[in-house]
């Protein structure tokens, strides 16, 4: 019986209301015990005073690249990045090459992880074959080989009778469709968001209501038909209106947003570094202040980093040609609680439950809670900590991140998985 006692740490457990000082038992990988002065002998001891003690955190949003884009990311990578980051669990997006849309490309993928993984991965499949948002794809099939979602993230499902059978099919198999908005028709040739910085910048615009005039259009369709929406990286307040609205009305309808909306506003792209474009764009202070309100009043539901590697090749271009998207497994922890706690917007418990409860509720999946018998999935934070970001936090292969040289408070100390510490004071153990 392999054995990991975590001593005297601050246990914040969310989904059992639980935030004391405590000691945590792990043996075989479960929770086993949670409570002061446990003495039982273990094989291994953490010592955790003056930390954190939290679920693992979960990421419902991350693109691991592989196959198909491994100068960008592998499994192996994106998995030790995403344990840099706090994060035990991981769920990659279907726009790799191929696209991730039969129970071949699932299987692919569960026996890379199987293989190469530091953390937990929960595949995901596409919702429209090859994302060409033409024709649905096999969801039962995909639902027996381990989809537990479906995404055709990285692009906008423009045909609303494709999303309506496709919300009808998911609903028969109970999983959510994870949703990328954005009108093409309205996002055009556009880069950033369209406002006064596009103008002065005279870069061409995406306007805002791109975005929300399909999270309304998913609402409108997931109460018609009874299936479940999840609304991804929300990025404007009219998005955020249109969620709670649909909430009131008792749709089925979920959503995230990431750190870097955030933390960051499109005031940062006056200096035209493409490190600072992603889709949906950054927008306003408005827009902004929004975001971080929608997700304290819990009309969004959870974090999620949308983490997008692209090597250096790609990205050094001009920020026209720039491909969107930005890194984000390493730097969410530091961002977002400097952010929001230590900007007063959310308590450490608030917190950790976007981080973690959550995101895993939102998926069904058995994770983000130390409750007796659960899986060891353990995120330990040391919030005291003050700093820079810099190089030597990343495990990615790429370095795009718009936070390198931000000050922030907090870091994740160590990850642990199903007992295994697979992340610890700068080291990735696996
Ligand atoms: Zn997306």
């Amino acid at each position: 019986m392999t054995s990991l006692l975590i001593q005297n740490g601050r246990v914040i457990d969310p989904a059992n209301g639980r935030d004391e000082l405590a000691d945590l038992l792990i043996q075989d990988g479960r929770v086993a015990a949670v409570g002061r002065g446990l003495t039982r002998a273990a094989a291994e001891v953490f010592d955790a005073r003056g930390k954190v003690v939290a679920p693992g955190f979960v990421d419902l949003h991350v693109h691991l690249r592989e196959p198909g884009f491994e100068s960008d990311e592998t499994i192996a990578s994106g998995t030790r990045a995403a344990a840099a980051g706090g994060f035990t669990s991981v769920v990659p997006m279907a726009n790799t090459n191929p696209v991730i849309d039969t129970a071949a490309g699932i299987k692919f993928i569960q026996e890379r992880a199987g293989a190469d993984a530091a953390v937990n991965v929960f595949p995901i499949a596409a919702v429209t074959r090859e994302q060409k948002g033409e024709s649905i794809v096999e969801f039962g099939d995909l639902v027996q080989a381990g989809a537990v979602a479906f995404s055709d993230d990285g692009h906008a499902i423009m045909n609303n009778e494709i999303m309506r059978r496709a919300l009808e099919y998911c609903a028969m198999f109970d999983v959510p469709i994870l949703d990328h908005c954005g009108d093409l028709n309205l996002i055009g040739h556009g880069v950033m968001c369209e406002g006064e910085v596009s103008t002065r910048l005279g870069l061409p615009g995406i306007p805002p209501v791109a975005e929300a005039i399909q999270v309304a259009r998913d609402i409108a369709l997931a109460e018609y038909v009874g299936g479940k929406v999840h609304i991804q990286h929300v990025s404007c307040a009219l998005s955020v209106e249109f969620i709670k609205r649909g909430k009131e009305r008792g749709v089925a309808v979920t959503a995230e947003v990431t750190p870097h909306h955030l933390a960051l506003t499109d005031a940062c792209l006056e200096r035209y570094d493409s490190n600072f474009k992603m889709s949906p764009p950054l927008a306003s202070e408005e827009e902004r202040r929004a975001l971080v309100r929608g997700l304290a009043e819990g009309v969004i539901d959870c974090i999620a980093t949308d983490h997008a590697p692209h090597s250096a090749t790609q990205k050094d271009k001009t920020f026209d040609e720039a491909p969107f998207g930005v890194i984000g497994s390493e730097t969410a922890f530091p961002v977002v609680y400097t952010e929001l706690v230590v900007g007063g917007a959310l308590t450490l418990p608030q917190l950790i439950e976007k981080l973690s409860t959550a995101p895993a509720r939102i998926l069904k999946l058995p994770k983000g809670t130390l409750s007796i018998g659960a899986d060891a999935d353990v995120t330990i934070l040391d919030t005291e900590w003050r700093g820079a970001i810099d190089e030597s936090m990343f495990r990615s292969r790429s370095r795009n991140t718009p936070f390198l040289g931000r000050q922030v408070h907090g870091k994740v100390a160590a990850t642990i998985v199903r007992g295994r510490v697979v992340y610890r004071d700068g080291q990735v153990l696996v």
